[in-house]
């Protein structure tokens, strides 16, 4: 059944490898903001589904290191929702390179929680149809999750 909520703004979130201790503190960020944790699941990214996720680096400098970090160690993938989600979620979690989080925006989650510009404690699509996609992939677009949980010894 459709309701109202069907049609709200959605974004897809990660929280990255590296960052399971502060799991906690990052869902109440979320949820203090307003913005709804509408399914989230601890899982470890395969390298298929990781290369799918973020194709448009493929062939960069820092693409065998981000493929090496995402495929690391189980983490937190969410859909969130709420009325200028995609924004709202990536000012949250503040500029892409921590030290720039830390000028910029000490309060965000990078500036607090990434360990360095790899391990940057979290993902934020850049917009509503890259949210689309990448909820696509990751939760499957039939609403079958081809993703692994974490209580499987294989990357899923
Ligand atoms: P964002 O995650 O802020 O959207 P990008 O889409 O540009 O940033 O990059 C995707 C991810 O790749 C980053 O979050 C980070 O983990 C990694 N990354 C980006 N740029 C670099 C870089 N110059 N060196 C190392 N890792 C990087
Ligand atoms: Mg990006």
């Amino acid at each position: 059944t459709k309701t109202a909520f069907d049609s709200v703004e959605r974004t897809y979130a990660m929280i990255k490898p590296g960052t399971f201790e502060h799991v906690p503190s990052i869902i109440s960020r979320i949820e203090e903001s307003g913005l709804v944790i509408h399914r989230l699941k601890s899982a470890r990214m395969s390298e298929e589904i990781a290369g799918r996720l973020y194709k448009e680096h493929d062939g960069k400098s820092f693409y065998p290191n981000l493929m090496k970090m995402i495929t690391s160690e189980p983490m937190c993938v969410m859909e969130l929702r709420g009325e200028g989600c995609v924004k709202r979620w990536r000012d949250l979690m503040g500029p892409t390179n921590p030290e720039t989080a830390k000028r910029e925006n000490p309060r965000s989650l990078r500036a607090l929680y990434a360990k360095n510009i790899t391990y940057n404690a979290v993902h934020g699509s850049d917009s509503s149809s890259s949210a689309e996609r990448e909820l696509g992939i990751v939760f499957g677009d039939d609403g079958k999750c081809p993703l692994r949980s974490t209580a499987s010894a294989t990357p899923f």
